[in-house]
């Protein structure tokens, strides 16, 4: 699926151009509310990359991380200078009743195919409701200030790569990056495998994005 409006800054695809200023900055970026400074991902979160994302994370065969993290590292421009990678922390709660963190090993896969370092130093603050089924309002309001870095002299000054699976309304992200900033971390450049299409958000569709949502 293709999008034809693209916000400059962290790639969020717009039906049209009418939410994009004249620099091509979204409200969000031009509000200087996104805790990343750009992302990417290797494609649209629909058909088999979709299945493939659910298969990995769902049914944890921990074998598919390796080929995930190779479309990580292609959806990565080259141009992108990068210190270290930092995978969105999961809670620990999840953790225990899934018994896998995808994310986490998506980054480790990454850190080897790479040979940057992965720094697991974000940490939660307190137990996210998880993202599924909000709206962006909710969403960004379920995640904001609910990580840290509690060790902020491993990122400051650094420009840091932040992974997860599937970006939906980038509020993750955005509260990830924004831990990092507050650490002293220079740049972050968040990556996802795959992209939510924001068009299916519309109120009407908001059964059928529910029953497809997986990410934050
Ligand atoms: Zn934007």
């Amino acid at each position: 699926m293709a999008a034809d409006h693209f916000c400059q800054a962290c790639r969020t695809p717009f039906a049209n151009a009418f939410p994009l200023d004249e620099n091509g900055l979204c409200p969000l970026c031009r509000r200087g509310m996104r805790g990343y400074d750009a992302a990417y991902s290797y494609g649209f979160y629909d058909g088999n990359l979709a299945r493939l994302i659910q298969i990995y994370k769902y049914s944890a065969i921990s074998t598919l991380a390796q080929p995930l993290s190779s479309l990580l590292s292609l959806a990565l421009p080259r141009s992108e200078r990068i210190d270290a990678i930092v995978p969105v922390p999961m809670h620990w709660f999840r953790r225990w009743t899934r018994g896998f963190d995808q994310t986490r090993l998506l980054a480790e896969e990454l850190s080897k195919r790479t040979g940057l370092p992965c720094l697991r130093v974000l940490s939660r603050t307190r137990r996210g409701t998880p993202q599924a089924g909000l709206s962006d309002r909710e969403r960004r309001k379920n995640v904001a200030n609910s990580f840290a870095v509690p060790d902020a002299a491993r990122v400051r000054g650094k420009n840091i790569l932040i992974i997860d699976d599937v970006l939906t309304t980038g509020a993750t992200a955005s509260a990830c990056g924004l831990a990092l900033k507050k650490a002293g971390a220079r740049r972050v450049t968040a990556i996802t495998v795959a992209r939510a299409d924001r068009r299916f958000y519309a109120p009407e569709l908001t059964g059928r994005a529910r029953s497809t949502s997986v990410g934050s």
